[in-house]
């Protein structure tokens, strides 16, 4: 079912819904091209969720050669900022690093000057771009294009300005049992209303005062339909349109309209917007335009239990103080995951294995976690850790011998390579794998009892050393060197094999081991999603690590044997001094239930 590169002799693409309705569409040669759009609104990071979003319109478009627009659908300028396109543009360029022939609007920022339908005529369109070619599009961008078309509304009638406050226009609207009334303002003659509407460009009323709206059914049972805003008055400065204006159209009327302009085949979104369509489709064929117009489709939004996604909710973790930023690796942020070390083409692999379908559904969380190893497992580097370490001392080598040991980086490589490792007299292994009273069947190490040290030789615990107050500081064990690689007694077996890192030659890090950020499957159905964090989230310990980890670089992928996946910190990490964040443990939930429960 994987998504990935058609042509990498990978699996062939997903079908679904929507698929079969574009592939329809291009088997009866409706457009030139497809083209879809992934339309953010910058007003916050985005999450995994969106994943399935930007999946969907930039893998459709690659499955059909064609292109999608990112486009940035910045029309409300109070909860809108630079950060949030910067980071929106940042992130779509990661999870789908490689699909770029396909993609317009990721080139940075800088380089081609924001494309503005120049036309005077209320039919407006962008030249078409070749890929890679230009930077984000903006809504914002639209602005004068869009003004025009709100004035040719008003010139077929279509269109009014009415004066009623914020709160008389919902009480005017009725309730879905219950039809609206007309506003007294609705009948104004089209003079009137241009010349109204050009003062309200103009900056002559305050924020409030007057609206511009769509002149359709105050009786119609779509709410939607009942004459909506397309115009507000808001006298604030825009991050991409800089203070040019205090007009701004609403979501409904710049969307269509900017799939218009963009020439998009297929506009598709969320499920919520599906009583939106008939004021999509009315906008569009109200303007009698010229080329072929847009059609809207919806599907379910991505749901995934222990993880909210709503950038309102992720905003209130970020100001509460919950998480440490957008990008805290336990954040359901793009950039989050990325810190976090979890691949993009786990994410990829996430919305594949979801697949896209019209009916709302929570994923288990164990399917991205499932997701998430089997890209880790053939990548990760094998490397020895110790996070919370006790001491050994193997008293029958000398202190400064080195025993050599070879360690295998990946035995999932096809012809895996090896590494050097030196075993030592003082070394450390993980505190809980020792138990000098074991519970039945501990087949770790306790007193009188053996282990495998891994890629060494057997030990065997002689004596546990404590302090004064009874607390265990060290073990004095034997090693049994004919049990190594290669020596007459390497095929002995005994139950435990622990992992361990030498004492002398080990360094130490700083690990971040991250959990699950909520503590509950559904934490968005509470009244306060907050009180739900998980206060295990984030554990900090300081590990003994191998060697070859201390030059250990951003963008490196490890396991720790017996413990997880983890990867250098990028931000916090300093040359030869690598801060590691756990990504997630070894244990597999959903191999363990079975993919049938999907
Ligand atoms: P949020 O509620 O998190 O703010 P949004 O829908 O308001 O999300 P937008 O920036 O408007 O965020 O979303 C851009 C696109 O991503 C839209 O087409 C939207 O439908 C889609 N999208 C948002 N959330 C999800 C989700 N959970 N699953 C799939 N698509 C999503
Ligand atoms: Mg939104």
């Amino acid at each position: 079912m994987s998504a990935e590169s058609p042509a990498s002799g990978a699996p062939a693409a997903p079908t679904d819904f929507i698929r079969d309705l574009v592939a329809a569409d291009v088997a009866a040669g409706r457009h030139a091209r497809i083209i879809t759009r992934f339309p953010p609104e910058p007003n916050g990071y985005l999450h995994i969720g969106h994943a399935k979003s930007i999946c969907l319109n930039f893998g459709i478009a690659r499955e059909h050669g064609g292109v999608c627009h990112l486009r940035f659908d910045d029309t409300n300028p109070a909860k809108e900022d630079i950060e949030y396109v910067e980071s929106i543009s940042r992130d779509v360029q990661w999870l789908i690093a490689g699909w770029a022939d396909h993609c317009l609007g990721l080139k940075p920022r800088g380089a081609t000057p924001a494309a503005t339908p120049g036309s005077a005529t209320p039919d407006f369109h962008l030249a078409a771009a070749g890929a890679g070619e230009r930077e984000a599009f903006f809504a914002s961008d639209y602005f004068e294009a869009l003004h025009a078309y709100a004035v040719e509304l008003i010139r077929r009638g279509k269109a009014y300005v009415c004066d009623l406050t914020p709160e008389e226009t919902d009480a005017y609207r009725g309730a879905p049992d219950q039809p609206g009334r007309d506003s007294p303002y609705r009948d104004r003659t089209v003079a009137e209303n241009l010349d109204l509407f050009a003062r309200m460009r103009a900056g002559e009323f305050p924020n409030g005062a007057r609206s511009l709206r769509a002149r359709i059914d105050m009786a119609s049972p779509n709410v939607w339909l009942r004459d909506p805003l397309l115009y507000r008055i808001r006298h604030t400065a825009h991050h991409h349109a800089g203070n040019r204006w205090c007009i701004y159209p609403l979501y409904d009327f710049a969307h269509c309209l900017s799939d218009y302009i963009e020439g998009i085949t297929h506009s598709i979104c969320t499920l919520e917007f599906e009583v939106h369509r008939p004021l999509y489709d009315w906008i569009l064929q109200s303007l009698d335009l010229s080329r072929t117009l847009p059609h809207q489709y919806e599907f379910a939004k991505l749901n995934i239990s222990y993880l909210v996604f709503s950038k309102r909710r992720l905003l209130q973790l970020v100001e509460n103080n919950l998480v440490a930023g957008w990008d805290d690796p336990r954040m359901p942020t793009l950039s989050g995951a990325r810190r976090r070390g979890i691949p993009a083409a786990a994410i990829r692999r996430l919305a594949s294995l979801v697949g896209v379908t019209k009916y709302d559904s929570l994923t288990d969380i164990a399917l991205f976690e499932h997701a998430i190893r089997e890209e880790l497992n053939p990548l990760a580097l094998r490397r020895l850790a110790v996070l919370r370490p006790l001491k050994i001392v193997l008293t029958n080598l000398a202190p400064g011998e080195e025993i050599p040991c070879l360690a295998t980086n990946n035995p999932q490589d096809p012809e895996p390579t090896t590494r050097p490792l030196a075993l030592t007299r003082e070394l450390f292994i993980e505190a809980e794998d020792f138990a000098e009273v074991p519970p039945p069947k501990f087949f770790r190490l306790k007193p009188g009892g053996e282990v495998r040290l891994k890629y060494a030789c057997i030990i065997s615990c002689q004596q546990v050393v404590k302090d004064a107050a009874g607390q265990v500081t060290e073990l004095h064990c034997t090693a049994d060197l004919t049990t190594r690689s290669g020596q007459p007694d390497a095929d002995r077996k005994v139950k435990g094999t622990l992992h361990w890192v030498s004492a002398t030659r080990g360094v130490p890090a700083k690990v971040q081991l991250y959990d699950r950020l909520f503590a509950v499957p559904e934490p968005a159905a509470s009244d306060d999603f907050r009180v739900h964090v998980n206060p295990r989230s984030l554990e900090t310990v300081t590990a003994v690590v191998e060697p070859a980890l201390a030059s250990a670089q951003p963008g490196d992928c490890f396991q720790f044997e017996r413990l997880g996946y983890f990867v250098p910190d990028a931000r916090d990490s300093a040359p030869g001094r690598p801060v590691f964040n756990r990504t997630i443990s070894l244990k597999d939930a959903w191999t363990a239930k079975g993919p049938a429960r999907a």
